[in-house]
């Protein structure tokens, strides 16, 4: 297949839908025109054997670059519109296409998602997405807007895609049946639809990166700590059963284990049933944040938790809550 037709293949099954896309695909550059909204725009790209296994099926690589920037979007309280998609494949395979574009789809779950433009290259497969979202002006959540006194909620569950990560260093055909909706945990990432927190929280942050590097962004773009109950932290029966009674290894995937895509949001404790029944989906409160700099961490009995405990967390709020222990 040549690329044009390759292109023409991709592009037939992707008919615009929404009114304000004015011009899609087949120009230089796609129209969209929004009106009074402000625009969110984010780009991930994802590498085979970096960011997806090798041999990833190409549905759940569609999936997974469609989630994982709905999700920056939904961090920041936009709701996805449109996306262009940059494809490097190593060989022009319509099959495969097909199967990209289901995931894709499948992972835009309910929204109104237009795909306006794109590239394809030949060479080892990498996908770069980029994502363009609506929000109300002046009610974005940004990392920088948390305050003292906000609770700290997350959505879903925690730790499952780590976990997932583990399980495919097992044969994926002897998979028991919690192990296998670990690794789709890792797949097929949930974004969850964070537009529903415009105006209501505060700040926001979608775990990528584990829990505590995450929540440490918002704590040092808004120059506020945290106080979080490390057993507060929502559990999947998939992740329980598969860990069983170890429990450092649940803390440690639950609160460093990446790839979630679920939201950590602070927001005003009086705001909090709002924001669940908004959002439809788990919220959990699992700590509050505080004045002072630094992470503080403490089990479910209010005991406190060493950090260190937990391993690189990949960020140095550790440091900053050490020193200000031995300076005070
Ligand atoms: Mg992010």
């Amino acid at each position: 297949m040549r690329e044009l037709a390759f292109v023409r293949h991709l592009t037939g099954q992707l008919t615009p839908t929404r009114a304000d896309t004015r011009l899609a695909l087949g120009d230089d550059a796609a129209i969209i025109q929004p009106g009074n909204q402000a625009l969110a725009v984010t780009t991930d790209t994802l590498i085979e054997g970096r960011h997806f296994p090798h041999g990833t099926a190409a549905f759940d690589v569609g999936y997974k670059a469609l989630a994982v920037n709905c999700s920056d979007l939904a961090a920041m309280a936009a709701e996805p519109a449109w996306v262009t998609v940059a494809l490097t494949v190593p060989t022009l395979d319509s099959h495969w296409c097909d199967e990209f574009v289901a995931g894709a789809r499948a992972a835009g779950g309910g929204a109104a998602v237009d795909l306006i433009g794109g590239d394809t290259t030949r060479g080892a497969l990498s996908v770069t997405v980029t994502a363009v979202g609506t929000v109300d002006a002046g009610c974005a959540t940004y990392r920088h807007a948390a305050c003292a006194g906000d609770m700290v909620a997350v959505t879903g569950t925690l730790g499952d895609a780590a976990a997932g990560l583990s399980c495919l260093d097992a044969d994926t055909r002897a998979l028991t049946h919690d192990q296998a909706e670990l690794v789709s945990r890792l797949n097929r990432p949930s974004w969850r639809r964070g537009a529903a927190l415009a105006g209501v929280a505060n700040a926001a942050v979608d775990v990528s990166d584990g829990l505590l590097a995450d929540l440490g962004h918002i704590l040092a773009a808004s120059d506020v700590g945290a106080r979080i109950d490390l057993d507060a932290l929502p559990l999947s029966m998939a992740l329980a059963n598969w860990v069983g009674g170890d429990i450092d290894a649940r803390r440690r995937l639950q609160a460093t284990g990446g790839d979630d895509y679920e939201l950590c949001l602070t927001l005003p404790p009086a705001c909090f049933e709002q924001a669940q029944a908004a959002l439809g989906c788990a919220l959990t409160p699992i700590g509050e944040i505080v004045a002072d700099t630094g992470l503080q961490l403490c089990a479910g009995d209010g005991t406190p938790f060493d950090p260190a405990a937990l391993g690189s967390v990949g960020w140095d709020h550790f440091a900053a809550a050490d020193a200000a222990d031995k300076s005070s």
